[in-house]
């Protein structure tokens, strides 16, 4: 029989593996994502060494993973064809740890009382060892891709030795097989496997077989350029990632490369979940899925995009980041802004374009998720031109259900018109009724119409447009007195004066001022606020809010 060698682990290890399977770890399922990734990894290596090197064992064998379960036994075993490991690798990978200071985190982690999350953990090139969590003892067999490689047993029970002894094995490739620990006999369970399979690695770019099953069905279609993807099989994807039932609105894909490589492939819903527009909060934990190197990472990641974006689904795939980042380093990383720079001002052109060449869509897109994407005109400063060009609005010359933009609006105003005018209330018929409106109207001045709670926060804030302001009608200082050619006699001053104190006296603290109006047609009085007063609209939102 072969010499079986022990050998010890770096006294790192030990404690190493101490805190994996003991304190730290909370979802012992990732032990079957780790070990799909380093399959994938090993893969991976393999087809790149086979399109640069003639000499590889197998080279026809199918790049593939294969998982093998006995729910009566308990034993699991996952096999992939990918580059395999010498003895030299086998004891620098799976007897040392590859990063320093790993040790030192995941004690300072423990000290907290952090979990270690699924995400952490591949991150210090410790993911094999959460094998350990299920099992008592871990054999691995193993053949290095090289023609005249020998083939190995590494055999551990995480216990701080491990062995290794020469073996005979025909095929290139890793075989990791052990028998789960009763507390987790799931694993060994067909339709467990499939559901982690495909919660974590349906989209591993290997085929995943289980009893020649294959399990990860769907493709990773974000890596297809625009012309590769057919619209049925995208709409399937979107169903399955968003949980929606409805096809998308539309969907971009996008291929990145430069200061930063990344793939992805973002859906608009055909509708708002109702719980978004009422409740902003909703978005703050939305977001694209994060992959790197076509393993998942978090599900919805919410600093891929700004928060008036998140209601966009898809995928986002980059090889820039390290496998298994954690969301704080995802959060901080200088990758991860430049691909939420990326990422917003590719979707803003995306809705630019919609709205150019597929008006109808761009409508659909704007009344569902308008009151959202506003949000960014108060948060997104450096997009807030962009921004600006999407706004639709009402207004006194828009027919039913269609809009104009303010481009549109101040190149059909008057050259004698300086300012841009609004009004804002619950709901077109009433404000077509507003005695404020009734002047311009007449003058047949355009004025927009803002239905959408939400706008008399945010539209105000935009101050002017094309060197033009933009003007409430509830103010009092709009000045009427150049368009003003009244054909009716005006109050003699002797008049005027007294009926302004009578209305002054009679209405008291109730009111601020009573002024003489020129913007009446038919109504005899209206109301304004004044210069720096609230608009009417904000001042019932804001009590609203006050509850
Ligand atoms: P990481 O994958 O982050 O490097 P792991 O603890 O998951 O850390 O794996 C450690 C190392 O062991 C890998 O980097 C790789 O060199 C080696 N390894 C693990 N699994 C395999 C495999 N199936 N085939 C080849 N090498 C592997
Ligand atoms: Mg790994």
């Amino acid at each position: 029989t072969a010499p079986v060698q022990e050998f010890e682990y770096k006294a790192e290890m030990k404690q190493l593996l101490d805190l994996i399977v003991h304190s730290l770890y909370t979802h012992p399922e990732i032990f079957l994502r780790e070990l799909i990734s380093n399959g994938s990894d090993a893969l991976s290596k393999v087809r790149f060494n086979a399109l640069t090197d003639q000499d590889i064992l197998d080279k026809e064998s199918e790049l593939a993973i294969r998982l093998s379960i006995d729910s009566k036994e308990l034993t699991f075993a996952i096999e992939d064809s990918g580059v395999g490991m010498t003895e030299e690798e086998l004891i620098a990978n799976l007897g040392t740890v590859a990063k320093s200071g790993t040790l030192g985190f995941m004690q300072s982690l423990k000290e907290q009382q952090k979990e270690l999350d699924g995400n952490l953990i591949g991150q210090f090139g410790v993911g094999f060892y959460s094998v350990f969590m299920v099992t008592e003892e871990v054999t691995v067999e193993t053949r290095s891709a090289r023609p005249d490689s020998q083939a190995y047993r590494w055999r551990s029970s995480g216990q701080g030795t491990y062995t290794i002894e020469k073996i005979e094995r025909a095929q290139r490739g890793t075989k990791i097989s052990f028998k789960l620990k009763e507390d987790y006999k799931e694993f060994a369970e067909e339709y467990r496997v499939e559901q982690i399979v495909k919660k974590y690695s349906n989209f591993v770019d290997f085929p995943i077989y289980l009893a020649d099953k294959q399990l990860n069905s769907i493709t990773a279609l974000w890596q297809r350029s625009k012309n590769e993807l057919k619209d049925e099989e995208v709409n399937e994807f979107y169903k399955f990632i968003a949980n929606d039932y409805k096809d998308p609105l539309d969907y971009l894909p996008i291929s990145v490369e430069g200061m930063v490589s990344f793939k992805s492939l973002l859906f608009l819903p055909s509708e708002a979940p109702p719980e978004l527009l009422y409740r902003q909060g909703e978005l703050e934990n939305r977001g694209p899925q994060l992959y790197v190197k076509k393993v998942l990472i978090q599900n919805e990641c919410r600093d891929l995009l700004p928060e008036y974006l998140r209601f966009i689904s898809g995928v986002v795939d980059t090889e820039d980041l390290s496998l298994n980042v954690s969301r704080e380093v995802v959060q901080s990383s200088p990758v991860m802004a430049k691909i939420r720079q990326i990422l917003t001002s590719k979707i803003l052109g995306w809705f630019e374009t919609l709205a150019q060449e597929q008006p109808e869509k761009f409508r659909t897109f704007y009344k569902a998720f308008g009151p959202i994407i506003k949000i960014g005109l108060n948060t997104d400063f450096t997009n807030r031109e962009k921004l600006i060009e999407l706004l639709r609005f009402e207004s006194t010359k828009t027919a039913d259900d269609s809009y104009v933009t303010l481009k549109e609006y101040t190149e059909r105003m008057g050259s004698e018109q300086k300012e841009i005018y609004y009004l804002s209330g619950a709901s077109r018929s009433q404000l077509l009724a507003h005695p404020n409106l009734e002047y311009f109207q007449e003058k047949g001045i355009e004025v927009l119409l803002l239905t959408d709670p939400v706008d008399v926060f945010v539209i105000p804030s935009i101050h002017e447009y094309d060197k033009k302001p933009l003007k409430s009608l509830e103010k009092a200082d709009i000045d009427f007195s150049k368009e003003k050619k009244d054909d009716k006699e005006p109050l003699a001053d002797n008049l005027l004066a007294p009926v302004l104190q009578l209305f002054r006296d009679t209405l008291g603290e109730s009111v601020e001022d009573v002024i003489e109006s020129h913007r009446l047609v038919s109504s005899p009085v209206t109301l304004v606020s004044g210069k720096d007063g609230l608009d009417s609209q904000m001042e019932k939102m804001m009590k609203m809010m006050q509850g």
